[in-house]
């Protein structure tokens, strides 16, 4: 009996402390530039992630450089307190490939909150680039060879993952930018600076539609049904047979967060994820939120898993590597 009693009262404290948690606002670790694609994500997803996390404010920090290295080791030293997490993308999946000395493990550094959505990329250049579409921008590459300026994030980035395949494909080697997020590489390629840049559609999407760049191709083996980008011809369709890079963003604790903040964290995603303003945000900027199994926390860390698994070999192949 008193055993008993004694669990109901662990029970009963435990269920007070997770009604009260979080005391104090959220800090998510953008591991990009402000107003780049993954801090958008974050900052559409805070607003509603805020609603199932007794309406605290998310502060939202941008911990750019390294292709999302830094901000991703950052939080995975952080205090495993649950008020920091990172959003991160594709990038987690990649990096363990890309860098010889990664200063943290992806797969035993981080609890997994779950997933939060699926988005295409666009190939996109300059608007003074003397091409209209992707055949006169393959005669352009061709012609221009050596003095090609291809923007990224850096490398670990998505966009550096999407122009390595592009480059191995077209079999031109590009002169590389790397930014601390794409949203200075846009502003760049705005103004002309660089050439081209491989980014998701939640960058490009209304840059596009006001032409003040151009957009040749989606990366995605299907064409997209988003207004705006529905026009565009597969890179696959284009002569670059295969060619799919889709991209992903994830919701990520420091190791030892505890279980009953990740599930709170988890419910308040998935309460995101059917928000119907949310959705429709997401959609029209060509992004997809998660209604599948992915939201799970083990089966994001399982996803993650096979990600690793099918990048390695074709970064391995591509040759780029990092200290
Ligand atoms: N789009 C960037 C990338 O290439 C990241 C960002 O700036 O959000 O990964």
């Amino acid at each position: 009996m008193k055993k008993l009693t004694l669990a109901l009262a662990i029970g009963a404290t435990s269920l007070s402390a997770l009604a009260a948690y979080p005391e104090k606002p959220v800090t998510i670790v953008v591991p990009f530039a402000a107003g780049g694609p993954t801090d958008k994500v974050a900052r559409d997803l805070g607003v509603v992630l805020s609603k199932g996390l007794n309406n605290q404010t998310i502060i939202i920090e941008n911990v750019g450089g390294a292709g999302g290295t830094l901000g991703a080791g950052k939080v995975a030293k952080a205090a495993p307190d649950g008020h920091t997490f990172l959003l991160h993308h594709i990038g987690m999946a990649t990096a363990p490939a890309l860098y010889r000395n990664l200063p943290f493990k992806v797969l035993e550094d981080f609890e997994y909150v779950g997933m939060v959505n699926d988005v295409p990329m666009t190939l996109v250049g300059r608007s003074t680039l003397p091409a209209g579409n992707f055949a006169e921008l393959q005669k352009w590459l061709e012609a221009n060879k050596g003095k090609i300026n291809l923007a990224n994030a850096g490398l670990g980035a998505a966009s550096h993952l999407c122009g390595l395949l592009f480059q191995q494909a077209m079999k031109i080697d590009m002169t590389t930018v790397p930014y601390k997020g794409t949203a200075p590489a846009m502003t760049d390629l705005l103004g002309g600076q660089v050439d081209i840049m491989c980014d998701q559609t939640t960058n490009t999407t209304s840059q596009i539609a006001s032409g003040k760049i151009k957009a040749f191709a989606v990366t995605t083996p299907r064409r997209l049904s988003t207004p705006g980008l529905d026009k565009l011809p597969t890179l696959d369709e284009s002569g670059l047979k295969g060619f799919n890079v889709t991209i992903w963003h994830g919701l990520y604790a420091p190791k030892g967060t505890p279980k009953a903040v990740i599930d709170t964290v988890n419910a308040a995603l998935r309460n995101a994820l059917k928000d119907p303003e949310f959705i429709k945000r997401q959609e029209a900027l060509g992004a997809v939120v998660v209604t599948d199994a992915r939201v799970n926390p083990a089966d994001h860390k399982k996803f993650v898993e096979a990600e690793i698994a099918k990048w390695a070999p074709a970064i391995k192949a591509a040759g780029q590597y990092a200290d």
